[in-house]
């Protein structure tokens, strides 16, 4: 069985989107992996087919109604498929590099995307949804943030990408930033790709990448330095 993501969403149709591009839109085609987006209007069940009321207690803007979005949740995910359930949250521990990788190991994700202020709390407790944010800003909807944890995950499934390899050196694979990277040609508006890098001493290159690599996290992210400094003290 592969990966198989199904979205709940008051907009089906962004889906694929940019997840139906390139790579990612072959291995789709392939069957590497499956998507579907359910419409969660098709479960409210009033005449007006309404999913939102406004907020008890007062103020802005409407809230996603509990038992419409359950019934959607219950819909795609019986209770005994094993895909995690997700909903993406402002609020939500923040997406890594670690959660997509185990994403990309496991059967898929059932995926909810919010609007307007949001989903009322009740149903993120009764379905056990795992909140995942992509950032500490705020957008419109989940639909994008959707997208974006999907397309982390997708890339890191066996054969979307091709080359095995081509993770391992990656920015956060190994808790850092990647090292610079050039290509032809060998002179651009003056400026000359490393000597090193065409040397052809691939021990002295594997060097020289570590470094640039410390060195850029140091000035950009200390703090997956401590991240990395404090998962040491852990293990020890
Ligand atoms: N009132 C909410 C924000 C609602 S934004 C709050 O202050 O927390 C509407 C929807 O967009 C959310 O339900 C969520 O699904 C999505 N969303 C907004 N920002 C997001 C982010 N940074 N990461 C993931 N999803 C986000």
């Amino acid at each position: 069985m592969s990966f198989s993501a199904t979205i709940v969403t008051l907009f089906p149709e962004l889906f694929p989107g940019p997840l139906g591009a390139s790579v990612l839109g072959r291995g789709l085609a392939d069957g590497l992996w499956s998507l579907s987006a359910t419409q969660l209007r098709d479960f409210a069940t009033d005449r007006h087919r309404t999913v939102d009321d406004t907020p008890s207690g007062g103020g802005a803007g409407m809230v996603l109604k509990p038992d419409i979005l359950a019934r959607a949740i219950d819909h795609v995910a019986p209770p005994d498929d094993p895909r995690p359930r997700i909903l993406m949250s402002p609020r939500g521990a923040p997406l890594t590099q670690a959660r997509a990788r185990a994403l990309a190991r496991g059967p898929g994700a059932v995926i909810v995307c919010g609007r307007f202020e949001g989903v009322d709390q009740r149903v993120i407790e009764a379905r056990q949804l795992e909140e995942i944010s992509i950032g500490d800003y705020v957008l419109a909807g989940g639909e994008v943030a959707a997208m974006v944890l999907l397309e982390a995950v997708v890339r890191l499934i066996p054969g979307v990408l091709g080359g095995v390899d081509s993770h391992a050196e990656e920015s956060f694979e190994n808790g850092l930033l990647e090292y610079p990277q050039y290509t032809r040609p060998q002179i651009f508006e003056g400026r000359e790709i490393p000597a090193i890098l065409t040397s052809g001493d691939h021990a002295r290159i594997a060097r020289w990448r570590a470094q640039e690599s410390l060195a850029l996290t140091r000035t950009r992210r200390p703090d997956l330095l401590d991240r990395l400094e404090a998962e040491k003290r852990d293990k020890a």
